[in-house]
């Protein structure tokens, strides 16, 4: 588990208080988990949002490559997390090549 107190149930989570809307853990997962929403409340007008958590298969990479601590990954003893599908590599891809925005 990473620094963020879990939430119930939950795969992946957001602290958008630490979040600067990098994008960064958009291009990093690879099941399309996550996607960068239009948040005018923002900066930069966007804020990274979990849009598909039962996608999830608990790789922490994006974790591991936020330089803001603002994302967190359940633990897999708490989390049973999905096998990744072509389903879900072919949205990863969309959503990439969408400049990381939701489809
Ligand atoms: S890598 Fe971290 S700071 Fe960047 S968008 Fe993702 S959660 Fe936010
Ligand atoms: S743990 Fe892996 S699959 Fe889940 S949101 Fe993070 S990068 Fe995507």
């Amino acid at each position: 588990m990473g620094l963020l107190k879990a939430p119930e149930n939950t795969p992946v989570w957001v602290n958008e208080d630490r979040c600067k809307a990098c994008d960064l853990c958009v291009s990093v997962c690879p099941s399309g988990t996550l996607a960068m929403c239009f948040d005018e409340h923002r900066v930069l007008g966007k804020m990274v949002k979990v849009i598909n958590p039962e996608s999830c298969i608990g790789c922490q990479d994006c974790e591991l490559h936020c330089p803001d601590f603002a994302i967190a990954v359940a633990d897999r003893k708490e989390f049973k997390f999905a096998k990744i599908t072509e389903e879900a590599k072919q949205r990863a891809e969309a959503i990439k090549a969408n400049g990381y925005m939701a489809l």
